[in-house]
């Protein structure tokens, strides 16, 4: 028996197709004749895709700089996972641990490898701030939560000890079975070319399209050579989209080379979510059918992509025996305006529009799933 059907749900390839759930696991695909308990007709009006994963968010309530609750930046906008990179450290994951396991949405943790986690700008600048010990107990204390970890490396978080930081972190990795490592780069020193020649397969470069002097491309407009070698290596490329560091001039001349980021993901916390650029994640999805990429490549950035690269085995896909987690939402055609993190506008014919987040079977209504009433059953 079935604890939910949702059915004529319009897949990312334009088929039609019912989805059981049982268990809070994606039970039965395709045509389904049995019935459940509750069941949602979407009529073919609306996509369903496995539930969106924002793989870089600032969720700590306690944050003194970049604070948010994971509710409104999760099932309220359409995510039914969020990843915090580095708002905590092995001093005060735990409390972050505690303080969101009320949130419906899922949330999982990036340690930084500062013990402060990011209670001023420049948590690297000191490096007895980096307690290996303390970063081995805490992720043998919340293996299910803390899922890799962060480190800054840009000029105003590292202060004067440019690269040791992160040579440091790539030793904390290994320590710790090799865990996933994003890398968040913005002004140097260090040097970006300093940075990617420290990554291996699987490490995540988060601002990839950050359109500061130590952006991936150089001057004449090619790919970094040094990047070029990091991707080589299976590097991977994530968005972070953030207050500060996207550029749709980096990101449209980035990926008419083919250079697409692995995920696309949103930084976000609740001034960049309340006043822009950011707004939500869906708002930051949009924003890259305005520089090249098409709805498929859109969706595979917040679902297969974002669960590979931070390992979470039962997401991203729609498969029997994956969670039963699903975004659904409209792609609306019609003209809008967007802004990057320089002040840049660009001019859009699409916006994808979130209207329920479903997790492990439970269904949320968006918040423009409630101004649109098309859920009021
Ligand atoms: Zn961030």
């Amino acid at each position: 028996m079935f604890d939910l059907i949702i059915r004529r749900a319009r897949f990312i390839d334009g088929s039609l197709n019912d989805v059981a759930v049982a268990n809070g696991k994606i039970a039965a695909l395709g045509e389904i004749k049995e019935q459940a308990a509750h069941e949602y007709d979407l009529a073919g009006r609306f996509y369903l895709s496995a539930g969106w994963i924002d793989s870089h968010v600032h969720c700590y309530p306690k944050s003194p700089i970049y604070h948010d609750e994971a509710d409104c930046i999760g099932v309220a906008t359409g995510v039914t996972t969020v990843v915090d990179a580095g708002s905590t450290g092995a001093d005060d994951i735990d409390d972050f641990y505690q303080l969101t396991r009320s949130a419906s949405t899922r949330v999982y943790a990036l340690l930084n490898i500062a013990r402060t986690g990011i209670v001023t700008q420049n948590e690297l600048a000191d490096m007895t701030q980096i307690d290996r010990v303390g970063i081995r107990d805490a992720v043998q204390r919340l293996p299910g939560f803390i899922i890799g970890i962060k480190a800054r490396i840009s000029s105003s978080v590292v202060g004067a000890n440019g690269i040791r930081p992160l040579a440091l972190a790539k030793t904390i990795q290994q320590e710790n079975g090799g865990l996933p490592l994003m890398v968040h780069i913005g002004n140097n020193p260090p040097d970006l070319d300093e940075i990617a020649d420290l990554l291996t397969s699987g490490d995540i470069i988060t601002h990839c399209y950050n359109g500061k002097p130590n952006r991936i491309l150089t001057p004449a407009g090619e790919l970094r050579a040094s990047v070029h070698r990091a991707l080589q290596r299976d590097v991977r490329l994530d968005v972070g989209h953030g207050t500060a560091s996207f550029s749709f001039e980096v990101a449209r001349a980035a990926i008419a080379q083919g250079i697409l980021p692995h995920t696309i993901s949103s930084d976000i916390y609740c001034r960049n979510r309340l006043n822009g650029p950011v707004r939500s994640l869906a708002h930051v999805m949009s924003k890259f059918f305005s520089v090249g990429m098409t709805l498929p490549q859109i969706i595979d950035c917040v679902t297969v992509n974002a669960a590979q690269g931070l390992r979470l085995a039962q997401k991203g896909r729609l498969a029997v025996g994956f969670d039963a987690d699903f975004t659904i939402f409209d792609l609306q055609h019609q003209s809008c305006s967007f802004i990057d993190s320089e002040g840049v506008t660009a001019s859009g014919e699409k916006q994808l529009l979130p209207l329920a987040a479903v997790v492990a079977g439970r269904w949320f209504v968006t918040e423009e799933g409630k101004k649109q009433h098309v859920f009021d059953l």
